[in-house]
């Protein structure tokens, strides 16, 4: 079982020729809800591929946050931790035109996932053969999960997006870290090739249409990418992460869970939308073989 502890967003995007000025109204092409956060898109992508997967997080009681829970619900992914907070629903207000996109960020409900939800679903938590975390909960809940792990000694992958809410002790907690190039940077301050060295076997970074890369206690692994063209690379991460966390519970090496998480997100950048594109598992072992 792989438990996600993590956002549950609707994604709100507008396509528009012009942005607006201050106190300025303008006319927009189209308007579109799509389910997000990654907490749930890496939930999704682990449950298309064929791992049972436990979702804990919490959505608002509204019409998206009904939306959301049945989203999961329907990918097979066990909602029992999934709170009705007061707060509304998280949402990403994405403002889009061809060069350019603007986006806020209400967190909401997945501010309310706290060290209490955290204990009333421990029983749960600890039937975990990984938990899986990204940093759109508060820090402070990150804090106590790691030291729940740390205590029922059960595997963590941190994917630490986004990176301005990283804290430098959990590298010491967490069993993989999986920074894309630019959090790799922002985390650690220096090019990612000298972190890998420091990290062996925990820190895989990863380096969009390149693939990515660990440091294997001798030298560094360049897991080439699955070369696709691509038509939508959000969800990319998502994907790879929850593709990873399903091989690696499923007993692969590392190595050979980069490769099937590569080839998951392969396939996913080649339709739109994060979840849109996430593979189910018979369209990654073809690629594979
Ligand atoms: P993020 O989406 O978090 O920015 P990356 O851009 O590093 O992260 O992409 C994550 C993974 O998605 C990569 O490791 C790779 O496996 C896959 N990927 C991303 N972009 C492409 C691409 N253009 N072609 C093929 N695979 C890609």
């Amino acid at each position: 079982m792989i438990t996600v502890i993590g956002s549950i967003n609707m994604d709100i995007a507008i396509q528009t020729d012009i942005f607006p000025k201050q106190g300025e109204t303008v006319l927009g092409n189209l308007f579109t809800t799509i389910p997000g956060g990654k907490g749930a898109n890496q939930a999704v992508a682990a449950a298309r591929l064929g791992s049972q997967v436990q979702m804990v997080g919490a959505v608002g009681q509204d019409a998206f946050g009904n939306e959301l829970y049945a989203n999961l619900t329907n990918e097979n992914i066990l909602v029992g931790g999934v709170a009705k907070s007061s707060n509304s629903t998280g949402i990403a207000n994405i403002l889009l035109n061809d060069n350019d996109n603007r986006i806020i960020v209400v967190p909401g409900a997945n501010f309310d996932v706290d060290q209490r939800m955290i204990d009333q679903n421990m029983e749960q938590i600890q039937k975990s053969s990984l938990v899986m975390l990204q940093l759109e909960i508060p820090a402070e809940t990150i804090d106590y999960i790691l030291e729940v792990c740390e205590k029922y000694s059960i595997p963590v992958l941190l994917n630490p997006a986004p990176a301005a809410n990283y804290k430098p002790e959990w590298i010491e907690k967490v069993t993989y870290l999986t920074p894309n190039e630019t959090e790799c940077e922002v985390i650690f301050g220096t090019d990612y090739e000298t972190v890998l060295k420091q990290y062996p076997n925990k820190i895989i970074v990863t380096l969009g249409g390149d693939g990515a890369a660990y440091h294997d206690g001798i030298e560094i692994v360049k897991v080439a990418g699955f070369a696709t063209k691509a038509i939508d690379t959000t969800g990319a991460g998502d994907t790879f992460n929850g593709a990873f966390a399903h091989a690696i519970t499923s007993g692969k090496s590392i190595e050979d869970a980069v490769q099937f998480a590569n080839i998951a997100a392969s396939l996913s950048v080649e339709k739109f939308g994060a979840q849109g594109g996430m593979p189910q598992i018979d369209k990654v072992m073809e690629r594979l073989e």
